[in-house]
């Protein structure tokens, strides 16, 4: 347990935005593990249900304005409570570093505690900035799965990489459009090169984010296909944190399998994993997008209602309406075509994260 503690950096990073690097790189003191608040941190607590959230901003770098901070964090709270149905544990630690300049930067989870996460955020980020932000949910979404061996670490990732869009258009702060968008243009980058072995066995960036997200995203749609699109990827990840499966508890991976195939009443986790573990499996992705109707549109994707697999792929983005939770909550907030605006004109250099990061 806690076991991120001692090589922060390397285990349960969201990502670092290559901009960014030098502004971290000075921040690097900061960083060393500290969960204490000091004397001049701004300290704030949100309720999420019966979950606590206790925020500090540390502004010794540059200025934080506390309510747009606050707001970010209860949007990535209330996405991922909107795909697992309660926010995963019952305390989180939560550390805002500023730094001058704007834009979400590197975030790093932990299990200490209970739950810690540390991540930067400019002073000059605005509050359509934060609205769009990724980071934080994703790295929220680390702490409802258990710690897995290191060479499992795909996992861990890859679960933040599928869910974290899933989780915010479910939550109204991101749209279908947007993520189906992503996943054709990035989803490629999980495919095994020439030479790459399974999934235990190559940690390239590539394989470990985008790997790890097209077993995830494998994964729900057999497990939909299989039960009639009545049971999705969230029922299995729901089950896996309801038997105690959060980042405090080392799992074995099949053990997290199991639990999960049943809660979802298959065992699509388990061969899936068996298959992809120790060599490399192509996916045929033009496939996999041709049969749930979408369809590239230059930057954009274009939706295909009357695709084969059409109804799943709307299970997938709004979850069925038999689930607890995820149906719960409308796709569409107060404010959200602010939103939607603000992200249509983002730059592609907020992905850097994600497509430029090495490890
Ligand atoms: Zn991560």
């Amino acid at each position: 347990m806690g076991q991120m503690e001692s090589i922060p950096g390397i285990r349960k990073h969201a990502s670092l935005p290559v901009l960014l690097l030098p502004f971290f790189l000075s921040l690097l003191p900061l960083l060393l593990p500290c969960p204490f608040a000091r004397a001049d941190d701004m300290k704030s607590t949100i309720m999420v249900g019966s979950s606590r959230i206790d925020v500090t901003l540390d502004t010794s770098e540059a200025p934080l304005a506390q309510p747009d901070v606050m707001r970010w964090v209860q949007n990535a709270a209330d996405s991922v409570v909107a795909y697992y149905g309660r926010f995963p544990v019952p305390h989180l630690t939560l550390r805002v570093i500023s730094f001058d300049g704007s834009g979400v930067g590197r975030g790093t989870t932990w299990g200490r505690g209970g739950g810690l996460i540390r991540i930067s955020a400019g002073s000059k980020t605005s509050a359509a900035e934060f609205a769009d932000d990724w980071m934080l949910t994703h790295e929220m979404i680390h702490l409802a799965f258990p710690s897995v061996a290191d060479e499992h670490h795909w996992i861990e990732e890859g679960i933040s990489v599928y869910v974290e869009p899933i989780a915010r258009i479910r939550a109204g702060h991101w749209t279908a459009m947007k993520m189906w968008s992503d996943l054709v243009r990035d989803m490629p980058k999980g495919l095994p090169k020439e030479g790459e072995s399974g999934m235990d066995h190559t940690h390239t960036w590539g394989r470990t984010y985008w790997g790890g997200a097209l077993f995830c995203f494998v994964a729900d749609v057999r497990i939909r296909k299989q039960t009639n699109n009545a049971k999705g990827l969230e029922d299995a990840l729901r089950g896996i944190l309801e038997a105690g499966g959060t980042i405090n508890e080392d799992w074995d991976l099949e053990k997290a399998f199991k639990i999960g195939d049943q809660a979802a009443g298959v065992d699509v986790l388990e061969k899936l994993y068996m298959d992809w573990k120790d060599k490399p499996v192509m996916v045929d992705l033009p496939a996999m997008w041709k049969g749930l109707g979408v369809e590239a549109d230059g930057a954009t994707v274009r939706f295909l209602n009357d695709a084969p697999m059409a109804a799943i792929r709307r299970a997938m983005e709004m979850g069925q309406p038999s689930s607890k939770g995820g149906s719960g909550v409308a796709p569409s907030k107060k404010g959200s075509a602010e939103k939607n605006a603000a992200a249509a004109s983002r730059p592609l250099a907020v992905f850097a994260g994600r497509t430029a990061r090495s490890n």
